[in-house]
């Protein structure tokens, strides 16, 4: 796994060299523990591991200005009652989200 996740070591390589990848092996699934490629740290993450996912993830869509989370909406994929409907794009996407939503 790569990029996902920092190492937390100072002295650690990834935490001095700024363009580098962070590579870390995961040790043990069940545990959540990994070790650091680079200097053999070794991390219990637990729910923690997850949890930086999703805030790299928030942090993508903040850097996108993408409000909804997986909401890529394509006018392509919006029927066309729905276009004919609202003249707004911004409304025809908003109402095509809210469907999506609604029915999830
Ligand atoms: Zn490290």
């Amino acid at each position: 796994m790569e990029g996902l996740i920092n190492c937390k070591n100072p002295r650690c390589i990834t935490s001095i060299e700024k363009d580098i990848v962070h590579r870390f092996v995961l040790l043990d699934k069940e545990e959540g523990s990994y070790r650091c490629d680079y200097c053999d740290h070794i991390y219990t993450w637990e729910g923690g591991l997850k949890k930086m996912i999703i805030d790299k993830l928030y942090n993508e869509v903040e850097k996108k200005g993408n409000v909804c989370v997986g909401l890529d909406t394509k006018l392509d994929y919006v029927p066309q009652w729905l276009k004919e409907k609202y003249q707004d794009i911004d409304e025809i996407i908003f109402q095509f989200n809210k469907r999506i939503i609604d029915s999830t």
